[in-house]
């Protein structure tokens, strides 16, 4: 199997370049993060505290997260339901940034993870893909643009769907989201050995998707 693993920062633009390479080479995507912010929207439909470990990972023990594809577009289904259209807003995405230091959590999701990229090419997007889920990976690309740029995209997400923010707040969110990745003490977000950094700061989005196409195609 091909799989290749795309980590790097918040808003990097990892989901965005990932699904369209997908696309072109014929592999399935997997979301990781969307797995993490399913488990965040568990924990706080049930009213739990972040910062209460023992509690969030008792809910997570208990759900079931798992993900279908229709018309090659990832679902993710906590206990049978689709829930993509709750997991995208900033209250999830900081939830799941404060429930992924949990090593409970993550050993949940590691053998989906690992599972999806045994029977499938997979590009995988996260944060420890190429570090811990798949260290064999055929390709490894860290991926990352300056806080402020990432900032900018976001803002500009958040406001095509009607939804305005403050700049200054939505860097201060990504750094602090940075630090936490970062900083934690299990499969923290760092770059592997073996990848290719790739800066998309001053890139389009299909100058970053030719880049990284070019970079697997060279391999094989
Ligand atoms: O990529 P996304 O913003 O959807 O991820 C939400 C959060 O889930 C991240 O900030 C990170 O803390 C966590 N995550 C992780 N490991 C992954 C993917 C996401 O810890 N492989």
């Amino acid at each position: 199997m091909y799989n290749v693993a795309i980590d790097g920062p918040a808003g990097a633009g990892k989901s965005t370049i990932a699904k369209k390479i997908a696309k072109q080479l014929g592999f399935i995507y997997v979301d990781t993060g969307a797995m993490y912010r399913a488990m965040a929207l568990a924990c706080i439909r049930n009213n739990v505290d972040k910062d209460d470990e023992e509690a969030v990972v008792a809910v997570c023990s208990q759900i079931n997260v798992t993900i279908a594809y229709e018309s090659d577009m990832q679902i993710v289904m906590l206990n049978g339901e689709n829930v993509n259209g709750y997991i995208r807003t900033e209250e999830v995405g900081n939830t799941a940034s404060a429930i992924s230091v949990y090593k409970d959590v993550r050993l949940k999701l590691l053998e989906l993870q690992r599972n999806l990229a045994k029977e499938n090419n997979v590009i995988m997007d996260g944060r420890d893909i190429g570090t811990y889920v798949l260290p064999d990976a055929f390709v490894k690309i860290y991926l990352t643009a300056s806080s402020r740029t990432r900032a900018e995209r976001r803002s500009l997400e958040l406001k095509e769907k009607g939804i305005e923010v403050n700049i200054e707040e939505v860097e201060k969110d990504i750094i602090d989201r940075d630090y936490r990745d970062m900083h934690r003490e299990i499969a923290p977000l760092s770059q592997a050995e073996d990848a290719v950094l790739v800066d998309s700061s001053n890139m389009g989005i299909d100058e970053v998707v030719e880049h990284i196409i070019k970079i697997i195609e060279d391999r094989k």
